[in-house]
């Protein structure tokens, strides 16, 4: 099996800058206000409704930096043409964040999933957090605490973040285009396939050109760190992982020679050792969390310093509840443990 290697060493795109990854496909790299400190964003060159011009994949976060960076862009990258179409691969905000400022400034449309879309407009929409978020406000902080999560400092904090998501995607585009598993979108002279996967988003696209023998592969395969994958209160007994590890072995079926380029980290080949790795993460966590859950009854607080054995701040630790709640409902849904609403409210797993 080919081994994880990165072609283009240990070169990355200064800032307003890109590197061309082969003609017609550049690589720009936004900073992010997050520990995860960058995106990757890539450029397509496209005629797209007899206009010639970029497509753009993924916008960053809606901040001036980002913005700023983006000017910078326009101006070193885009040959004196415009932009012709924004595709944006899921509804996070490091890669939707600005594509309603990119599609108003370029008049391009917005070219996404409709799951995707439909809960970032959701979710856009600052009423929308009273009702459910991803990662704050009062549903997040119920979930959190069904799930062991007690200290009344941190819920706090967690319904003080109800606002979250409108704050880093202030707007979504208005209109969009619908793009479905398995289509096949013509980007210049290169046919682009729609791979959908689950589990990270509810519906994120993944974009494979079989010419180029290369995968914009989003959040869905990432070279160094392990793609996120949790339960949010809007769907408690969601089962997120067994969804993205059927959707990684799909992946599996892609040439392992081809180039995979992630939204974090560096471009690279190694794609099934990648996989295989991603599989074999996962299972090790699992066998920790039945482990744990034949020896006592856990719920997912307990299991965070058994998952995550280093100190987290508060923003990690709403992800490794969610994490956690991902592994204990996998194995839930599975059969393998069993759940348990204990009279103080608190949901606990044992095997
Ligand atoms: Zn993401």
């Amino acid at each position: 099996m080919q081994k994880i290697n990165y072609p283009l060493g240990d070169q990355l795109p200064l800032s307003g800058h890109a590197i061309e990854i082969s003609p017609g496909l550049k690589w720009i790299r936004m900073s992010l206000p997050f520990a995860l400190d960058h995106i990757n964003l890539w450029l397509i060159k496209d005629e797209f409704e007899g206009r010639v011009g970029w497509t753009v994949v993924d916008c960053g976060v809606a901040n001036q930096t980002t913005q700023d960076a983006w000017q910078l862009v326009f101006k070193n990258e885009l040959e004196g043409l415009p932009v012709v179409r924004v595709i944006v691969t899921h509804m996070h905000p490091d890669h939707i964040g600005l594509a309603s400022w990119l599609t108003e400034k370029w008049s391009a449309p917005l070219w996404m999933t409709m799951t995707d879309y439909v809960l970032a407009k959701w979710l856009s929409d600052p009423r929308g957090s009273e009702i459910g978020s991803v990662a704050g406000g009062g549903g997040a902080a119920d979930h959190f605490s069904r799930h062991g999560l007690l200290d009344e400092a941190d819920l706090s904090k967690i319904r003080a973040r109800a606002n979250y998501f409108s704050n880093m995607v202030p707007a979504v585009p208005q209109r969009f285009r619908r793009i479905m598993d398995q289509e096949e979108i013509l980007i210049g002279d290169k046919i682009w396939k729609v791979l959908v996967g689950y589990g990270h988003a509810p519906e994120h696209a993944c974009l494979w050109s079989r010419t180029m023998n290369t995968l914009i592969s989003g959040d869905m395969v990432l070279p160094r760190i392990s793609t996120n994958v949790s339960v949010f209160d809007t769907e408690p007994d969601a089962n997120p992982l067994g969804l993205y590890l059927d959707s990684l072995t799909h992946l599996k079926e892609l040439p392992s020679d081809a180039l995979v380029l992630p939204s974090h980290g560096k471009p690279f080949t190694g794609l099934h050792e990648r996989i295989d790795q991603l599989h074999v993460h996962h299972q090790e966590r699992l066998n920790e969390v039945i482990e744990a859950c034949t020896q006592a009854p856990h719920s997912a607080r307990d299991l965070v310093p058994i998952l995550f054995k280093r100190d987290l701040d508060l923003h990690q630790l709403t992800f490794a509840m969610g994490e956690a709640i991902a592994h204990l409902n996998y194995l839930w849904r599975d059969g393998c443990l069993q759940r348990e609403a204990c009279s103080d409210g608190v949901l606990r797993f044992s095997c």
